[in-house]
């Protein structure tokens, strides 16, 4: 049995028949998006030898377009911040609101967070971005398996990952730890049975991309538009490159399965409707791709980590896309579970290094999780989303939700006060009225369970 393996600047090699045997390494990352190609880079850039199990060969189109400008900071702190900047994506100086009607419209500039640096990102074709980031880990000495892991076997002492090559032959990669990286299928946090999907936060997105869809002028060419929908649903106008808008629209579970009987082309249409600012910015555009449905989402980990097991990225949680979070959140954790596992495993410092390691890497995901949580269920409170359209500049207010909303999830406490008084605005809206009511209040239909 051959396998194809791909080392260094993505050359395809070829490996004798007793890969099982030949493939070990010191951490197996199952999963080359930004979660694992992040990890991996860390790892084989600080000596380690790490696998990077991927199923699919890229480039390959992934939802998820918009960056966050903290992530700069993990780029540089991976070697890659030159890379990303010289592929010419869009960039993006901050997020517009628009209400369903396009009366009410906010912005939410970067420059005017605190400490936002760079206070831009990008608006990125992941099939692009993903690519390069792999790329740069197997740069980085990774090396890179084209295969599905299908089993995971976790012992005291290592952990073997099983997985099934494109051509259908099976192989598997012996190491000390894994570091699941599989985004939502969540090898290992299934295996281990840790997963818990969040009740309050199940939705369902139906998109396409656009040609042809008007952008505003000037640096704000390159702005997220967010445009609300009645039952609190929105829809996302994300500018990329080449002329092409990611356009979307984010639906109550419970009311897209109500209408699930209709296409995704229908629904998407309906959804329109309701939303006259969308339906004007794609009244001359042309659809140039078929549209995609993702649902289901979001959920969270009862643990990030165990003996020899990390969960990165949406492996671990994922969280509505509303804040465009994801990836940001992904790349962090990618770093932070190489950073645990050569802190707990690889360096040979004992049991008690690899108990501290796994408490601080589940403590730092645990809390980031429960951050944003907050501003994503905020969003789809009604009181609180007319806060988000009415920013309180005097109290530091809004500087405070744009440095989070730029990926600052580690606030000064002079930051996380007025994010407190923030949600506090918010719940005294629900009886005062203190800002303009623009947000409808949600109609909850019964939620199907066949
Ligand atoms: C509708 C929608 C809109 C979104 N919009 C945004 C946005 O604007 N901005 C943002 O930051 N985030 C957004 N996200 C979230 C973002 O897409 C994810 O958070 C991000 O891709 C997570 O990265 P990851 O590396 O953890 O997982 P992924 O990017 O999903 O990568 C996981 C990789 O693992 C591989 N894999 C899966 N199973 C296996 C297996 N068994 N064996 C081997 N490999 C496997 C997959 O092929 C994939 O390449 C959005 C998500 C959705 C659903």
């Amino acid at each position: 049995m051959r396998r194809r393996v791909r080392s260094r600047g993505q050359r395809v090699s070829t490996l004798a028949a007793d890969m099982e045997r030949a493939t070990k390494c010191e951490v197996v990352v199952i999963g080359g998006g930004p979660a694992g190609a992040a990890a991996a880079a860390r790892l084989a850039s600080r000596g380690h030898s790490v696998v990077v199990l991927e199923g699919e060969r890229f480039p390959r189109f992934h939802i998820g377009e918009s960056l966050l400008p903290l992530g700069d900071k993990v780029f540089r702190e991976l070697g890659v911040a030159e890379k990303v900047k010289r592929a010419g994506f869009v960039q993006k100086f901050g997020a517009q609101l628009l209400t369903s009607d396009g009366g009410h419209r906010v912005l939410f500039d970067f420059r005017q967070g605190s400490h936002v640096t760079p206070p831009w990102s990008f608006q990125v074709h992941r099939a692009e971005f993903d690519q390069l980031l792999l790329d740069h880990a197997v740069e980085s000495g990774a090396q890179l398996v084209i295969g599905r892991a299908t089993a995971v076997r976790l012992a005291s002492d290592r952990v073997e990952v099983h997985y099934r090559g494109a051509g259908g032959d099976a192989g598997s990669v012996q190491a000390q730890v894994v570091v699941d990286a599989s985004g939502r299928t969540g090898v290992v946090a299934k295996h281990q049975g840790v997963r818990i999907v969040d009740p309050e936060l199940q939705k369902a997105a139906i998109y396409a991309h656009y040609r042809g869809v008007p952008v505003d002028a000037g640096d704000r060419a390159g702005d997220t538009r967010i445009v609300s929908l009645p039952k609190l649903g929105w829809f996302w106008f994300i500018p990329l490159k080449d002329g092409v808008m990611s356009v979307g629209a984010v639906l109550d579970m419970r009311d897209y399965q109500t209408r699930k009987k209709g296409d995704p082309a229908a629904i998407f249409a309906e959804s329109m409707a309701a939303a006259p600012a969308a339906a004007r910015l794609l009244a001359t555009a042309e659809r140039c791709s078929e549209f995609a449905v993702e649902s289901g989402f979001s959920y969270r980990a009862r643990q990030y980590c165990g003996d020899r097991w990390f969960l990165a990225g949406d492996a671990g949680s994922f969280l509505d896309p509303v804040f465009s979070t994801g990836v940001l959140m992904a790349l962090r954790s990618g770093l932070e579970a190489a950073d645990a596992a050569i802190a707990g495993y690889l360096s040979g410092r004992g049991s008690g290094a690899a108990n501290a390691a796994r408490r601080r890497y589940d403590r730092v995901l645990q809390r980031r999780y429960w951050f944003v949580r907050r501003f994503v269920t905020g969003f789809y409170d009604a009181n609180t989303r007319d806060m988000f359209f009415s920013p309180r500049p005097a109290l530091g207010v809004t500087r405070a939700v744009t440095t989070v909303l730029a990926g600052g999830f580690d606030l000064s406490l002079l930051d996380r006060w007025r994010v407190g008084l923030f949600f506090l605005l918010g719940r005294l809206q629900r009886r005062f009225n203190l800002v303009p009511r623009v947000s409808a209040p949600v109609a909850t239909p019964v939620l199907e369970t066949s």
